[in-house]
Order: structure tokens, then C-alpha cells, then sequence
């Protein structure tokens, strides 16, 4: 059975049709819904209460650093006290769209990886164009389990994410044609460290490049994890459902 470590299942475009996509998830024993506003927060709770495969995280994304007041705090800390959430997440650094509020988003992540430090809840990382001062901020503060979203770094970056006791989770891009960095990711990566994602409804993994990703998907990206390392695909799916089910434990 495949799991399913990021998807955005209750964002508008996926949510619009979730009874298909749950539908869909037959071979899938285990998924993370990401929530990045109170809205899709509000969302996945009814999904997880009906469907004991679902987890949810929740955090405020960097993008967003800029509107984050004391008051966005307070609502995350609310769920969390509540045990409504599972991970903290998604949270991090993005200078790649824009790089002109570095200290704000720096602000908000190290907030959060305290929050999540206090409830002793895994933490899932976005980390883009913004390696070095993640990891800093990550080696200093985070004291929980770490989960590496959509990894893209290169194997120097891996060995230290590594050191760090973190999971790598590997999306779409590893299955697409021109995609060495992910392949070599893949076969450096010992397999009790990786997961398997979709980050639906982006990124949807070859064969079906283009599509509206949905977690049915992620079979693909556990099946060229497979054929990379060379192992039987039932081996590599039953050790990502350990690696997951120990970020929980
Ligand atoms: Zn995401």
C-alpha cells in the first residue's frame, strides 16, 4: 500500500471533486492532508474523522509570512491544543518567488518549529531557493522529527539533512525525464529515510506529467523509487509505511 505524505486534497481545485479523489485512493493506506489556511484546515477535519488513513498539517507558509499577526498564531495553537493536528506544516523558507521579506518569513518559521517543539509534533519543510539559512535555522531550533518535503537538493545538501535524523520525501519530479538531481536523491538516500509524496494538485509524476495531480499518483513516484534502487516494489512500499508510521509514534 502507498502513502501519501503531502497532499493538498482540500485546496478549491481538488477539494471541488474530493469524493472522486478519495475515491481514487484505494491502494493507498496512509495520506497527509497539507492546510495552509484556516479554511482548508476547517476542510480536512471531517475527511480525517470519517477516514482513519488521513493525517493533517497545518502551518503558515512562507509565501504568506508577510500577513501573519499574533492572531494567526493563536488559531494554530488552538488546534494544536485541541489534538487536531498531526504535523506542523507546511512551514519554511521560499526566497524563490519573492526574497524582499527574508526576516519575516525567518520570523514565522522559527515561531512555528517552537510551537511544534512545545507539542512535540513532527515538523514538514518547504525549503526553496533558501537552503543555507533553512538548515541553520533548522539545526538550531527544531527538536522534533523533520519531514523534508519534495526534496530537490543535491547530495551534499541530503548528507546533512540526513545528519539532522530527518525524512526525505521524494514527489513527481522524480519520475520525469530530465530529473537527475531527484534520481540521484532516490538511489543515495537509504530507503528508512524516504517517503513517498504527491504535493497534488501540483507536480503530477510521469506518466500522467500535465495532469490535475491527485494521491492516487503517488504509485509512480513509489514505483521509480523501486526500479532505482533496484528492489521489489511491495519492500520499498512496506518500509515507507514504517518510516511514516514513525514520524507519529
Ligand atoms: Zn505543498
Amino acid at each position: 500500500m502507498y502513502i501519501d505524505s503531502h497532499c493538498h486534497i482540500t485546496c478549491d481545485d481538488l477539494y471541488n471533486r474530493k469524493e472522486e479523489v478519495i475515491q481514487n485512493m484505494q491502494e493507498l493506506s496512509g495520506a497527509m492532508i497539507m492546510c495552509t489556511n484556516q479554511e482548508e484546515f476547517l476542510r480536512a477535519l471531517p475527511i480525517k474523522e470519517k477516514d482513519a488513513r488521513f493525517k493533517i498539517a497545518w502551518g503558515w507558509f512562507p509565501g504568506d509570512a508577510k500577513e501573519i499577526s499574533e492572531n494567526h498564531y493563536q488559531i494554530l495553537q488552538a488546534a494544536i491544543d485541541t489534538n487536531q493536528i498531526d504535523c506542523l506544516g507546511e512551514i519554511g523558507l521560499d526566497y524563490h518567488w519573492d526574497d524582499t521579506f527574508k526576516d519575516t518569513q525567518k520570523e514565522v518559521f522559527i515561531r512555528q518549529i517552537e510551537m511544534a517543539n512545545q507539542a512535540n509534533l513532527p515538523i514538514s519543510i518547504h525549503m526553496r531557493d533558501a537552503t543555507k539559512d533553512c538548515l541553520s535555522i533548522l539545526k538550531e531550533h527544531a527538536k522534533t522529527k523533520i519531514i523534508f518535503h519534495c526534496f530537490s537538493g543535491s547530495l551534499e545538501i541530503l548528507r546533512q539533512c540526513l545528519e539532522m535524523d530527518s525524512f526525505i520525501s521524494l514527489a513527481g519530479p522524480v519520475t520525469f525525464k530530465n530529473a537527475r538531481k531527484a534520481v540521484n536523491i532516490a538511489k543515495e538516500c537509504p530507503l528508512d529515510r524516504l517517503l513517498t509524496e504527491t504535493d497534488s494538485p501540483y507536480m503530477c509524476p510521469e506518466p500522467f506529467r500535465g495532469h490535475q495531480n491527485e494521491p492516487m499518483y503517488v504509485q509512480y513516484v513509489a514505483k521509480k523509487i523501486a526500479e532505482l534502487k533496484g528492489m521489489d516494489l511491495a519492500e520499498v512500499c512496506k518500509q515507507i509505511e514504517t518510516n511514516y508510521a514513525s514520524i507519529f509514534a
